[in-house]
């Protein structure tokens, strides 16, 4: 072993030994000059010195950083293959302690690495193209729109119906006007946008070919006013109050009834121009699920929150209110369902049984909560 350590001139081992390591200790003083901070490096860190290499613009690094290295940072992500020893793309940096003695690989060079690299990376994460829209799913988005506002009148009405629970009615009936707003707002961003979410003409030409509709919005933006109207004046008894919880019912009611023109009429065109746009078991099926839908959620809600709050609440016969404008919407989705099914013929044998039973269910909570309405000491 002695003959490793032993110096060409041949000095003693222990003196070369020492002499190498004053040699190593030179160099990475010299290295270090910059400093390498003990700490480490810390992303962002103002302090840390940068590389001293001219053209590198890294913060202080040891091993030598490659145009690979470089891409994966920049672009596609660690490559969960990568092997700094076999990497074997040009050098940017050979590392910060190795300030002279190698040459940068040719700026072009370079370039047309990273070019390359580029061209195939940009083939793996070539976004997948949507697939085109389905004339299904066109006529499917219009229609459900055209609808909506009966769904938005019934959602404010309940809200206001709910915070009538606690407000003298001579409060909330102000609250009213947001029940006659709903519809013409809806429709006014409709029609800013109805170029952008369906192609240009297509609701035009739908909806001239189906003038009943049109007329289910018109009415809908007319009766959203009726909860309106009745809050012009302050009510003066409880009969007032009562007109006012009513009111917030019909509105709902005649709304619910465009609804169904909209949803309904769409089996009517189904022999002639929707026949490709018109999947009937479909329809039917999401009619029924989104009664569903607020049948399992809202209902309990608006229970659960009614039976808390009445406890402490102004005037806790309001949230039959709140129900019956629930159950109106539920019905709604269940009646146009059935028709939809029936009409269509697009069920099974256990359809229309369970669809009859929740109706049969949700009109009785609708004439309970109508009835406890009127029978209930409102007041002022
Ligand atoms: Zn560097």
């Amino acid at each position: 072993m002695s003959a490793v350590f032993r110096g060409s001139g041949g000095e003693p081992a222990s003196e070369s030994v020492g002499r190498l390591l004053d040699e190593i200790d030179e160099l990475v003083e010299e290295s270090m000059r910059g400093g390498e901070p003990r700490t480490g490096y810390n992303f962002g860190d103002p302090s840390y010195p940068p590389c001293p290499n001219p053209h590198c613009t890294e913060p202080w690094h040891g091993l030598a950083v490659t145009a690979r290295m470089a891409f994966m940072r920049d672009y596609s992500g660690l490559d969960p293959d990568y092997d700094y020893d076999t990497d074997d793309s040009p050098v940017l940096c050979a590392g910060s302690a190795r300030a002279g003695g190698w040459q940068p690989a040719p700026e072009d060079v370079i370039e047309a690495w990273r070019a390359a690299q580029l061209a195939t990376f940009s083939e793996w994460t070539e976004p997948e193209v949507p697939a085109p829209e389905t004339p299904v799913a066109r006529a499917e988005k219009l229609w459900t729109a055209l609808a909506r506002p009966a769904v938005l009148i019934v959602v404010v009405s309940w809200l206001i119906a709910l915070v009538s629970m606690l407000l003298p009615p001579a409060q909330w009936r102000w609250l009213t006007i947001g029940v006659g707003i709903m519809a013409p707002m809806w429709f006014g961003w409709l029609y800013a946008r109805a170029e952008t979410i369906l192609p240009a003409g297509y609701a035009r030409r739908r909806l001239r070919a189906r003038p009943t509709a049109l007329a289910a919005a018109a009415l809908m933006i007319v009766v959203g006013w009726i909860p309106a109207h009745w809050g012009r004046s302050a009510p003066a008894d409880a009969g007032d109050v009562r007109a006012g919880y009513f009111a917030l019912l019909v509105a709902c009611a005649v709304a619910c009834l465009g609804h169904a023109v909209v949803q309904v009429g769409r089996v009517r065109l189904r022999a002639s121009a929707e026949q490709e746009e018109f999947d009937a078991a479909e329809h039917g099926e999401s009619l029924y699920l989104r009664g569903f839908g607020w049948m399992l959620f809202v209902l309990p809600i608006t229970l659960l929150f009614g039976w808390i709050v009445g406890y402490f609440a102004f005037q806790p016969a309001a949230m039959w209110a709140a129900v019956a404008l629930v159950t109106v919407i539920v019905a709604t989705f269940f009646l146009e369902a059935a028709v939809v099914k029936i009409v269509t013929k697009a069920h099974d044998s256990v359809d229309i049984p369970m669809i009859v039973f929740f109706t049969i269910g949700i009109g009785a909570l609708l004439v309970w909560s109508v009835l406890r309405l009127a029978a209930a000491p409102l007041r002022l």
